[in-house]
């Protein structure tokens, strides 16, 4: 028998390897979490973070720590000469309670996820380089060295490994999983206080001889993330940086746009990349390590966040035995093609940019092209409907589908009271089964209940009912009904809901429910 010395190695403490080892550490797994750097990361990278990422924000409880530090974008704005087209974030069908992108420093995000990371209890541990490792059918035994070339390696016996440890992986490397893709060209990012009266609610694009400019407001007054993608500048000289920049913005705009010596500047090549498998054995990589991208559609660390969202419960299941580890390969099934499929958008959107012009067949409707890209950098149309986890409907109808996010509801419906009770219940880390008893108890003897069907501990039953619930009731009092019209559930209806919030699946009875959970067949049910 294999003795463990911890049960999952996370090795990078960016974004996803803290919001991994956070995860995991809530749910009861051993975790230890190592960086090479010596502490937390200072510069400014990610600055958009989409709707997807808010609701996870939300379930984590962790958007009331984020919020006041980031500010809200709801335009796109293009702008060709003296033409200037706004598209407002317009979600369409794709309902949630934060139809916006929400610019806040990843600076910010790191240190609030950090926080939470220490109140389960884990502390990054710095200048710790994961240098190697070798994995076998039981463990993964790591070798780590903390202070420098000169200190003596540490050997870790852990049960699994997750290389969160970004676009270098060490893990990625040593796994050989291919990072397939192409390199483009390399741009100019500063951030600087501008003197303008642009509008700070939205993102600007704007054409310039060499190339295209992109502007994206700071919560900070008068501060914005500058882009050029003709990568022209030289880092080494900010105040001739602040100088090309107000000369651009001012042939752009046609008036005089002043630039203030920007606080940070960077030049990177646009790399569109992603691995085919996001696991080998026990070994697994998320973020950065797994799939890297232009930053044009700001997508990065908001994939990160979701890789990570995803596989931690999935983990957490399998150490305490409540799934059989083939449960794991839903991961690679349900990522893999999300990583993929970034790829096409975010290349889209870089081609776009680097033009400075719409794609040729959405050259004559600004609008449309825009709308298309906050759809898919939004995040909410991910759903898994191919996943083992996923069990389809027999009768496709209204309302979320298995495969799908649960809490499809605008801002209004979610401060109805029973989704605000529910909201809440959806925070803890259980499977939920959603049970509808309606205003009235069925005779129907096929009723989902408790006493009749056995659940495993792992699956938190809840009662939604348009009734008063006696105060020991564990459920929603959905006064106003506004739960079961969102869910579009009937009396008698249950969802499965997983702990990442998407549906597993739905139906109506006892027996419908058994069948369903016997088709999830790597969970203990
Ligand atoms: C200019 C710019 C703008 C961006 N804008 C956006 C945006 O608006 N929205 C968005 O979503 N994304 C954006 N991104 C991308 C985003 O910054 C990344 O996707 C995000 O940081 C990835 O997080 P990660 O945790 O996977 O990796 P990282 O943040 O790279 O963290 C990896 C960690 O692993 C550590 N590490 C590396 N090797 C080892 C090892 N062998 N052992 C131990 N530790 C190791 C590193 O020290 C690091 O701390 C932007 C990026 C840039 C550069």
């Amino acid at each position: 028998m294999t003795e463990y010395q911890v049960d999952v190695l996370v090795a990078g403490a960016g974004p996803v390897g803290l919001l991994a080892a956070w995860q995991l550490a809530r749910r009861g797994v051993s975790v230890r979490l190592v960086d090479t750097a010596t502490g937390p990361a200072t510069t400014s990278r990610a600055l958009a973070t989409h709707a997807r990422s808010l609701e996870i924000y939300d379930q984590l409880g962790m958007l009331g720590d984020i919020a006041p530090h980031g500010t809200r974008v709801n335009g796109f704005i293009r702008h060709q000469g003296d033409r200037a087209t706004r598209a407002n974030y317009d979600f369409g069908d794709l309902v949630t309670r934060f139809p916006y992108m929400f610019n806040v420093d990843q600076v910010i995000t790191e240190r609030v996820l950090r926080g939470h990371a220490a109140s389960a209890g884990i502390e990054v541990e710095w200048n710790t380089r994961l240098e190697s490792f070798q994995q076998d059918v039981e463990g993964v035994t790591v070798m780590l060295r903390s202070g420098g070339e000169g200190a003596a390696p540490e050997t870790v016996r852990a049960r699994y490994l997750w290389g969160c440890d970004g676009g270098h992986s060490t893990v990625r490397k040593l796994l050989q999983l291919p990072l397939k893709g192409e390199s483009a060209a390399t741009w100019l990012t500063a951030d600087a206080i501008v003197h303008t009266d642009l509008e700070r609610d939205a993102v600007h694009s704007l054409s310039s001889p060499s190339g295209a400019l992109m502007m994206f407001p700071f919560p900070d007054p008068g501060k914005w993330r500058l882009l050029d993608t003709s990568g022209e500048g030289e880092l080494e000289q900010p105040e001739q940086i602040a100088r090309q920049f107000s000369a651009k913005l001012s042939h752009a705009l046609g008036r005089e746009i002043v630039v203030d010596t920007p606080t940070w500047t960077a030049k990177f090549t646009i790399q569109q990349r992603a691995v085919p498998a996001m696991h080998v054995g026990r070994c697994f990589v998320s973020g950065d390590a797994a799939h890297v991208h232009s930053p044009a559609g700001g997508q990065g660390l908001n994939t990160g966040i979701q890789d990570a969202y995803n596989l931690a419960w999935k983990l957490a299941m399998v150490v305490h035995g409540q799934a059989d580890a083939v449960l794991l390969d839903s991961y690679d099934a349900e990522r893999v093609p999300v990583g993929q499929t970034l790829l096409a958008s975010t290349g889209a959107v870089t081609n776009s940019a680097m033009a400075g012009t719409t794609p040729r067949d959405a050259q004559n409707s600004d609008r449309s092209f825009i709308r298309q890209l906050i759809w898919n950098s939004s995040g909410l149309s991910i759903a898994y409907s191919d996943s083992p986890l996923t069990v389809p409907d027999d009768e496709p109808g209204k309302g979320p589908r298995p495969g799908q996010r649960l809490t499809q509801i605008s801002a209004a419906d979610a401060q109805s009271p029973g989704w605000m009770v529910l909201r809440a219940l959806l925070r803890t880390s259980a499977w939920h089964l959603l049970v509808f008893v309606g205003s009235v108890q069925p005779a129907d003897q096929d009723q989902v209940s408790g006493d009749t069907l056995s659940l495993p501990a792992w699956v938190d039953t809840v009662t939604i009912s348009r009734r008063r619930l006696a105060a020991d009731d564990h459920g929603v009092w959905d006064s106003d009904g506004r739960v079961q019209d969102t869910l579009a559930a009937n009396d008698g209806d249950w969802i499965l809901v997983r702990p990442d919030g998407y549906l597993s699946a739905r139906g109506t009875g006892n027996t419908h429910l058994r069948e369903a959970l016997d088709r999830l067949t790597s969970l203990h049910v």
